[in-house]
């Protein structure tokens, strides 16, 4: 059976109230073994370590997101702290810099996202990126913090900017985006970046596939990514899945999980 991970997935949103325990079991028989599940705001991480404790896929990962500024508190940051050594969890994230998005205040963005690198480097754990128009920047501060690695989750910047954050140790997430046919320069640049750098991802309940019948994304759209992924690069959709899987569980779950390579 091949094994798969979703690296990014917002289980614990409302969107899945009424069916998540339903979807987990579909993910299981679909070969999902993990479920990464990001937070995004204080208000919402005891919700979130309260779903992931519910099952064994599912493991957590905390964060204050650039595009939720006007929720964000500075005590935040001492929570977040407090709760990542009293609970387990996988990552910092997801945090970043959003310059997409309009009326954006670069300067409360960049000094919490900076808050939060040091606080993945005093714990030495990994993170999880948002990062829109803003991917230079970003580089800069990861060249400055040098962390232990992370994902820059529904990659979409430059072939440059790609090849800088795989030196720097990063991982780049590939989600939906790639089923769209309008989207041939990420399928292009997908197509032939090393496997080592890529891992899957749903942005579950955001991110529609291409051809998608419903309007909320879930985690059990990982096979048609990895589909996806299989049609436009030379390997197979089982190499891929092991070697995204792999890299998954090198950068996370390391202490909890044996890496088997011979799976
Ligand atoms: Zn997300």
């Amino acid at each position: 059976m091949i094994e798969l991970i979703d690296s990014h997935c917002h289980l614990d949103f409302e969107q899945f109230d009424d069916d998540r325990n339903n979807i987990i079991e579909h993910c299981q028989q679909l070969g999902l073994t993990h479920i990464i599940v990001p937070g995004v705001t204080a208000n919402t991480w005891q919700h979130l370590l309260h779903i992931c404790q519910q099952s064994d896929m599912l493991y957590p990962a905390l964060g204050l997101h650039p595009m939720f500024m006007k929720q964000h508190h500075p005590k935040h940051l001492a929570q977040l702290k407090q709760l990542i050594t009293t609970h387990h969890t996988v990552a910092i994230g997801e945090i970043g810099l959003d310059f997409y998005l309009e009326n954006h205040d670069k300067k409360s963005q960049l000094e919490l996202f900076c808050e939060q690198l040091q606080i993945a480097k005093e714990m030495e754990l990994p993170v999880i990126l948002h990062v829109r128009k803003a991917h230079d920047q970003t580089i800069k501060l990861l060249k400055q913090y040098a962390l232990k690695g992370g994902i820059v989750h529904a990659f979409n910047g430059s072939e440059q900017q790609a090849q800088q954050y795989i030196k720097l140790g990063f991982l780049l997430g590939v989600g939906g985006v790639i089923t769209h046919e309008k989207a041939t320069r990420l399928r292009q640049l997908f197509s032939h970046l090393p496997l080592s750098a890529l891992v899957l991802e749903t942005d579950a309940p955001d991110m529609a596939l291409a051809n998608m019948q419903q309007l909320r994304n879930t985690p059990e759209n990982i096979p048609s990514i990895l589909a996806e992924l299989s049609e436009i690069r030379p390997e197979s959709a089982k190499q891929i899945a092991q070697s995204t899987t792999r890299n998954v569980k090198e950068l996370f779950l390391c202490e909890i999980t044996n890496i088997d390579d011979n799976e």
